[in-house]
């Protein structure tokens, strides 16, 4: 099923141009990475399929289920299953994990026609997702990502990425920061998140997370745009080669 197609996709920032001419077509049940050099445009582009408020899209169409969602606010497009890991979590003072994810959890409930569910059948829930990932349950207790370890934080997006129903889930350098058994945990994770319902699209400058995480299709951006696609071993040649061997 034809998941996410983006068509001639320009967007700005403050009157800078930085998405020029983006074609990409995603279907459900396939991983890709998109890589490229610092300031290509990789973390934009994520931020223009999330919703982000401060960029403009100036020209092309973002179908998502084949529905144009250029102008859907952020919040609508994540209650449809667009889910961004950012590349730098934030923390939250004052909000539990558990509330921050009880409260997530039960508006996507809302626009499902399903009732909320109260804190205790949503600790009983939580605790089934959080022991499938190897995390420890004193995180529900902690504010959002206060005092979280880089490798915490993006284990806690995973949380969220899993009790959300993901349908697209847009991984924004998870990779960076990470220790080698941290990133084998969460490449992990991904792979048990990743089904025939979903799409992943990882975003990375290196190869690293592309050996645990096999992708479909590998992307290279460049000047904001995709200018070449292969398959996982592009990943490899880029490694060997570099970025100047293709663009
Ligand atoms: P990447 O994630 O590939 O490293 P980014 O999407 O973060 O690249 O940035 C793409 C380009 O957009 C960069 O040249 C960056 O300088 C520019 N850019 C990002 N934010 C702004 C901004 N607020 N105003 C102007 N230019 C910006
Ligand atoms: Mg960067
Ligand atoms: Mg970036």
């Amino acid at each position: 099923e034809n998941l996410l197609n983006i068509n001639n996709l320009y967007a700005s920032i403050d009157d800078t141009e930085v998405l020029k001419g983006l074609n990409l077509s995603i279907n459900s049940g396939e991983i890709h990475a998109i890589m490229g050099k610092n300031g290509c445009g990789k973390s934009t582009f994520a931020k223009v399929i999330a919703g982000h408020p401060s960029y403009n899209i100036t020209q092309g169409d973002i179908l998502f289920y084949n529905q144009n969602i250029n102008k859907m606010s952020p919040v609508d497009r994540a209650l449809k299953g667009i889910f961004l890991a950012f590349q730098y979590p934030v923390e939250i003072s004052g909000v539990s994990n558990a509330d921050f994810l009880r409260l997530a959890y039960n508006e996507k409930q809302k626009i499902t026609n399903k009732p909320p569910l109260d804190p205790l059948s949503f600790l009983e829930l939580v605790n089934d997702k959080i022991k499938a990932i190897d995390m420890n349950s004193s995180f529900l207790s902690r504010n959002v990502n206060e005092g979280f370890s880089g490798g915490e934080k993006k284990k806690n997006e995973i949380l969220q990425m899993s009790l959300l129903n993901t349908k697209l889930a847009i991984l924004d350098e998870t990779d960076s920061g990470l220790d080698i058994d941290a990133l084998k945990t969460i490449s992990a994770n991904i792979n048990a998140l990743a089904s025939n319902d979903n799409a992943i699209i990882i975003i990375t400058h290196y190869n690293r997370l592309l050996e645990y995480i096999i992708p479909d299709y590998v992307h290279i951006m460049h000047e904001g745009k995709i200018i070449h696609t292969g398959g996982a071993n592009l990943a490899k040649q880029l490694e060997h080669y570099g970025y100047d061997s293709i663009i």
